[in-house]
This record gives structure tokens, C-alpha cells and sequence, in this order.
């Protein structure tokens, strides 16, 4: 099973103005910078196989508990937003969620601290964590009778200064994108699930539920396992907004928890914006 996606442009500004601001602008009751958010994605699901959907709209959590290394939601937001969404009609049917990854430089990440950007590249810091995986289950749209879900992660680590060399190619990861906003690299990852009854697995899907690390044998009780399934998505838009784009820089204070941008005409003027 594959799955396609594509983003709208508003969305990809959606997700990149609420990323970004996740991580520059402190949030008055959070204690740092740099913090996770998080958001419900919808839009408009082919409704045959294989499975092709639209991201149209999405619905940030501003009542997430936002932390550097996770962030919390509520059940009852899911339950209403989903509800709600479905009053709008066809281009509103529930797909999945985005979350961010934000890292700074000098960050522990488990294998030593993040460095460049180069490190989070190498230690594929955009990939769903194991606790990221475990939120899928139980939530999923359907397309005829079958079970599908899609998780987005949205990473982010400012570097010393600008560099777009290495941005990855589009054929490298077909479910990645990464891109340069002046120092600030950005990479947009995708991962589609299908939900399928656990006593039906076949050995390859087994295999394959332990991608990001969960473990088979303590969730086999459970009724539908989220299977990560082959998902590409479309770059184009994301291509033309974003390539050779000029833009400022980002400076993040870690110890005064402060967040800076130098806009791209007043780098040149030496004024500075400051919050
Ligand atoms: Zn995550």
C-alpha cells in the first residue's frame, strides 16, 4: 500500500508560520524557548485506493501543553475538532497530525549533542519517535473498509549561518523535504499508517510496525496495529515558495529565553526588531 499527499500552499504557510513561531517566540507561560506544537490536519481523501489525500486546513492546538521534548493534547479537542470538521463538507475530512521537533544548537540528542545541521541529517532527528508512533492508534479515517492515518513532524535547528548546499534532494526520501529560511532549516516529514486488525499481520507488517521503535509483542492485544505504510508527497509547492527565497536570520538566546530575528532589509540597514 502507498500513499500520496499533498499540501495546499496555505497549509504550508500554516505550518511553517506556527513552527517557526513555536520555536523563536517564548510563549508568556512556558519556562523556554524552542517549544513543540502541535495541530490536526484536514482536507480532502480519495475515496479509492490507493490512498491520495489533500491537506487543505489545518486546526493548531493552542491549548497543547508545548515543552521542548513533547508537547500534550486533550482528548476532548480531537473528539470536537473532528465533529466540527465533518459539519464543513468534503474538503474537511480528518487525516492526521503535525507536530514539531525543534533542536538548538548544542542540544543533547542521544548520541551526543546536535552541532550542525549536518547532525540532525545523520541522526534522521525528523523521524517519528516510538511515543510518536503509540498516538496513532485508534485514530484513523477510512477509505471503503480500510484504516489509514497520517503523522507530519515538522524540524527545525537554527544554524550559525545560512547554508542550502545540502538541502535533500527530492528523490532521496520521497516522504521528506528539507528547506533553507535564511539559517533556519526545515525539514517537512510524512508518514502514512494503515490500521490493520493484529491477528492479520503478515510477517512483513510485523517487521515493519517496529520502524520507529515499538515493540510487536506488547501491543499484538490491541485490536488495530498502525502499520507505516510507503508515502510520498507532492514537493512542488513547497519548491517554488521556498526556493532561493531570500530571508533574515534567526538568533535564539537559550539562557535569557529569548528569540531574535533580524529581518532580511534590516540585516543590510542594521536596524533590529526586537520584541
Ligand atoms: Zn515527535
Amino acid at each position: 500500500m502507498q500513499a500520496e499527499i499533498k499540501l495546499t500552499k496555505s497549509v504550508i504557510f500554516e505550518l511553517v508560520t506556527a513552527a517557526v513561531e513555536a520555536y523563536v517566540v517564548k510563549h508568556d507561560y512556558s519556562r523556554t524557548i524552542a517549544v513543540e506544537t502541535f495541530a490536526y490536519l484536514f482536507g480532502k481523501v480519495n475515496k479509492k485506493l490507493p490512498l491520495k489525500c489533500t491537506i487543505e486546513h489545518i486546526s493548531i492546538e493552542t491549548s497543547a501543553k508545548k515543552r521542548r521534548g513533547s508537547v500534550e493534547v486533550k482528548k476532548v479537542s480531537y473528539d470536537f475538532k473532528r465533529e466540527l470538521a465533518s459539519l464543513f463538507g468534503d474538503s474537511f475530512d480528518y487525516i492526521g497530525t503535525m507536530h514539531t521537533h525543534p533542536w538548538l544548537k548544542g542540544e543533547e540528542s542521544g548520541s551526543g549533542p546536535i552541532e550542525t545541521a549536518e547532525q540532525v541529517r545523520r541522526h534522521q532527528l525528523f523521524l517519528l519517535s516510538d511515543a510518536d508512533h503509540k498516538c496513532e492508534v485508534n485514530r484513523h479515517f477510512s477509505v471503503g473498509k480500510r484504516d489509514f492515518s497520517l503523522a507530519c513532524t515538522v524540524t527545525l535547528f537554527a544554524m550559525q549561518r545560512a547554508n542550502d548546499r545540502k538541502d535533500y534532494s527530492s528523490d532521496e526520501m520521497p516522504n521528506l523535504y528539507e528547506l533553507t529560511l535564511g539559517n533556519l532549516k526545515i525539514w517537512f516529514y510524512m508518514q502514512a499508517f494503515e490500521h490493520i486488525k493484529s491477528d492479520q499481520l503478515t510477517d512483513e507488517q510485523i517487521k515493519l510496525f517496529g520502524k520507529y521503535g515499538l515493540e510487536y509483542q506488547k501491543y499484538k492485544k490491541f485490536e488495530k496495529l498502525p502499520i507505516p505504510i510507503d508515502t510520498s508527497f507532492d514537493k512542488t509547492e513547497l519548491l517554488q515558495t521556498f526556493i532561493a527565497a531570500g530571508f533574515g536570520r534567526f538568533s535564539i538566546d537559550e539562557d535569557n529565553n529569548q528569540g531574535l530575528y533580524l529581518q532580511k532589509a534590516s540585516a543590510e540597514t542594521r536596524l533590529q526588531y526586537k520584541d
